[in-house]
This record gives C-alpha cells, structure tokens and sequence, in this order.
C-alpha cells in the first residue's frame, strides 16, 4: 500500500458516481478521502445507464465488477430500427460466446441508483473515506504542501490534494479552465422508468432498443435483473434547464413524436411523468489539471450519451489516478499531470463520437439512407471491430 493513511486526506468535491470510484480506488491504495457532497444525501436519479465492457474491466480494479452485476441486466444485442416504417438498420449480438471472447466483460444495463449504491457502499465499508453531506465547494486555494478548499457556508477544509467530480457545471473547472458554461447540445432526453408488470408483453424486448426517427430517437431496455423497464425518449429542443431533474412537457414530447411506430406511441402512452435532462457537452480540452487540485469525470470531459460512456470514463479516470497517485505519492502535480496525459486522447475521442453517434440516431432523408447501408451491411464481427477502440480487447 502506498499510503500510510496518517498524512492529510485527498479531498474529492462531488460524490457522483466518479467521486465515489476514486474514493474508492485510492482507498484501495491506502489513502485517506473526504468527499464532499453538495445534496443533503448521496444519490442517483432514478433511470437507466449502459455498462460497457470497459467499464466492467475498470470496476475490477476496484472490487466492484460482480456487485455491479449482481443487480444488472444482460441484454442479448443493441438494436436500431427505423421509427418510420420500423424496418432493422442493424443488431449487434451481445454477451455471445465471441462477445465474450472478443472483450473479455460482458455488456449490461443497469439503475443508477444500483451501481451508485454499489460504489457508495464499498466506500461506506472502508475506514479510510469520509463522506459528508450538504457540504458545496465554491474555492480552491494551493498553499503550503496541501490545498485549502472553501464551502459555501465559509468553512475551510485543508486536503493533500483536491479532486473535482463536481460534474457538468463543475465550480473547480470554472476556477481552473473558466471556460464558461457548457455547450447547450438543444437535444432533451426525457426518462421514465417503468415496472416490468406496467409493459404490455408485446413491448417488452430483453434486448437494448432503439428507434431512431428524424430529430428524435427512443431507447428502452430492462433493468434491475429485469423486474424494470426504461424508456429515454431524446429530440431537438430549444428548452433549457439546468439540472438533472426538471420535469417534463408531455405534450412538446408527444408532437415530437408524432407519426412514428405503434411500439414507440404505445410505449410513450404508457408514461404519465417524465423527467427530463437538457444534453450538453464541451469540446475536449487537454487543461484539467493545475498542480495538485485535478477534474475528472463529467467536469473534465462532458460528453453526450450517445455512445453510453459518460460513467464508464469517469471509473476509468479514478483507476487511473489512484494508479498515478500510488506510483508518485510524493509529487502529487506530477502524478496528475500523468493521468490528465493518460486520458484526454481518449475521453476527447468519446466527445466527438457521441456527437457523430447523434447524428446517426437522429438522422433524416440521405443522411439516414447512408446510415443504414453503413451500419447494415456489417457482420457482428466488423461491429465489434468498429467498438474495439472504446470496449478494448480481452486480455
Ligand atoms: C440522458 C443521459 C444518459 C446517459 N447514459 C449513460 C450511459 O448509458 N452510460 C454511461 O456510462 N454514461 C451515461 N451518461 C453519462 C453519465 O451519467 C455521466 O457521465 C456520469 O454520471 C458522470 O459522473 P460524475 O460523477 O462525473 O458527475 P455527476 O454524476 O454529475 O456527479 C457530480 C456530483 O457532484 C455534486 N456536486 C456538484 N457541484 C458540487 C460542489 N460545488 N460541491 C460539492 N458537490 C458538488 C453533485 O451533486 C453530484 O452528486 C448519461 C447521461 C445522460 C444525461
């Protein structure tokens, strides 16, 4: 173990699902964590997220693969039909023996709330994290060996080294990069998420669906070992929100909508409230670090979610820290640095895929011609090759 556990603590703003991890991850180096958690519990939202091998490889690392399966789904393929006349654009087999084979994890669906509470337990279980609630960071200041990090109520908590998974409207981004709001994608996703019992049998499909319609696509998959099912519906709007939680407008939805599939009306009939989320992103930056204070997850790296990855980089990230952190104890700035190098080729590459993946679900006329034959014509295999840079190979 690197740490000894008696020097100052690494202090982590924000206890997502990236904060955790890296509490995590360096508690399993032997380093003392506080995290720092601005809601008054630690908590997902209610809804879906897709788990693809690489983040079953980075859970490993932390102990955690098998209790993030235990409560997830494996789908049998990812799917996209047309929502316009309901033809298969294409289907790529998942958790086959070459699956399997080919990447070495599976790929599963899962409730945030379920791998959220999976990561909170393990760091509920060690004595060497602190979590705290209701406690917002609004400053950062490098003094001394260490960094003083200011809450809102003034209060100021001294760490060896500052972490800030604080998210898409990150306060430490804006202290390190002040680089303004995040990009407004004028994409809305609107979830819900239904019991198993509440889908009509002809609905329910075990596998991961989605229908892409001009300006609009909707996914559902079940959840929670399959006792769930979840619905995100996505199109273009000027509407903006901040935050994760707002509700939604059925009826904007509804317009957006019209005219697609039976099983895409019958399925939004089905909802009675949506949540929604306003999609942003950012371009990608090589600048998420400044001495010993460093982002990580949605704060250093916003992307949409139309590659499913968003969680997955932020769990590789803390991996990739807490290994950087053991390597270099005493060089905190240059253990960060290392992983900042490490990663932005990589997560940069997610942010602009998912935007050309967007397009593609979204796509009309020629464009969606285009999509088809090039999605369509391919065997599972060259799929497969097609995803290898992000679900990386078995080892
Ligand atoms: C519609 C949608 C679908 C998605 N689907 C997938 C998917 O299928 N697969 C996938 O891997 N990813 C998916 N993602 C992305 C994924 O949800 C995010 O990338 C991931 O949750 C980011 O985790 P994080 O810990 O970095 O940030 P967050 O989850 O945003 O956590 C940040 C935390 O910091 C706290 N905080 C904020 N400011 C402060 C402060 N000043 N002080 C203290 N605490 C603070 C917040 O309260 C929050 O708890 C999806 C995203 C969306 C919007």
């Amino acid at each position: 173990m690197a740490g000894s556990g008696t020097e100052q603590p690494f202090v982590i703003a924000g206890g997502g699902i990236g904060g955790l991890a890296a509490a995590v991850a360096l508690a399993r180096k032997g380093f003392a964590v506080r995290v720092l958690e601005q809601s008054s519990e630690f908590r997902e939202v209610g809804a879906g997220i897709q788990l693809g091998p690489n983040i079953f490889r980075a859970l490993d690392k932390l102990g955690l693969r098998n209790a993030v399966l235990a409560d997830a789904w494996q789908p049998g393929a990812l799917e996209m039909r047309d929502a316009l006349d309901g033809h298969l654009v294409t289907r790529m087999p998942l958790n086959t023996d070459v699956f399997a084979t080919r990447f070495g994890e599976p790929y599963a669906v899962t409730h945030r709330a379920d791998i959220h509470g999976s990561i909170l337990k393990a760091a509920r279980d060690s004595n060497l994290i602190s979590l705290e609630t209701s406690r917002r960071v609004v400053d950062f200041e490098e003094r001394g060996g260490g960094v003083g990090v200011t809450l809102d109520d003034g209060e100021r908590v001294q760490g060896r080294a500052l972490l800030g998974a604080d998210g898409l409207w990150s306060r430490i981004r804006e202290r390190i990069l002040g680089d303004g709001a995040p990009r407004v994608s004028g994409h809305i996703a609107y979830r819900a998420v239904l019991r198993r019992a509440d889908v009509p049998e002809d609905l329910w499909r075990p596998d991961v669906v989605l229908w892409a319609g001009p300006k609009t696509h909707l996914v559902h998959y079940p959840l929670r070992r399959g006792e769930l099912f979840n619905l995100v519906a996505v199109f273009h709007s000027d509407r903006y929100e901040e935050g994760w939680n707002a509700e939604g407008d059925i009826g904007e939805l509804m317009r957006c909508f019209q005219g697609q599939r039976p099983e895409v009306m019958r399925l939004l009939d089905k909802i009675e409230t949506w949540r929604m989320w306003v999609l942003c992103d950012r371009e990608p930056v090589k600048t998420w670090v400044r001495g010993r204070v460093a982002l990580m997850g949605d704060a250093a790296h916003p992307m949409l979610q139309y590659l499913a990855q968003g969680a997955a980089m932020a769990v590789e990230d803390a991996v990739r820290i807490a290994d950087e952190v053991e390597r270099r104890p005493d060089d905190l700035a240059a253990a960060f640095a290392a992983y900042q190098d490490a990663r932005y080729l990589r997560t940069g590459r997610v942010q602009l895929m998912a935007r050309v993946y967007g397009e593609f679900y979204h796509a009309r006329g020629v464009t969606a011609e285009l999509r088809d034959r090039m999605l369509g014509a391919r065997t599972p295999e060259q799929a497969y090759d097609g995803m290898a840079w992000l679900y990386g190979e078995a080892a």
